[in-house]
């Protein structure tokens, strides 16, 4: 289980996706401080405390990443992440519609914690993310 105090990121640009973690965590009754970037490049700025961006800090426990990005892809924000050394050791979890083995792999090659196929159903949603949480050290 996470702290309460800490930190999850999530890096979304679907609104509809972003308010379905936001029921599923709250369905969970997780109410750890969450913070939501719209993009790869946004959610760096926020880990780094550049362009503008409050720096999280602490770092985030668990950051909860779309691959489906705009301008910059969740892999090519994984490799900008594990690229940089006070980044690289952040745990992340993909949560994406794409079921595609070539983003699974892709994926696992910068050492993602879990790949995670978005439920159709919010019920089977809320389960996800209650696993992802129950299993988490
Ligand atoms: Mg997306």
């Amino acid at each position: 289980m996470l702290n309460a105090h800490e930190t999850i990121l999530l890096v979304e640009d679907d609104r509809v996706d972003i308010m379905t973690v936001q029921r599923a965590l709250k369905k969970n009754e997780i109410g750890n401080p969450l913070r939501i970037a719209r993009t790869g490049l946004e959610a760096l700025s926020m880990l780094r405390g550049e362009d503008g961006f409050e720096k999280i800090s602490p770092p985030p426990a668990l950051i909860l990443l779309d691959l489906n990005l705009p301008k910059m892809s969740g892999i090519e924000f994984l490799r900008e992440l594990r690229d940089d050394p006070e980044l690289k050791e952040l745990r992340i979890i993909v949560l994406t519609s794409s079921n595609e083995p070539k983003d699974r792999a892709a994926a696992f090659e910068y050492d993602v914690d879990d790949y995670i196929v978005k439920p159709h159903s919010f019920d089977e949603f809320t389960r996800a993310i209650a696993t992802i949480l129950a299993l988490w050290e």
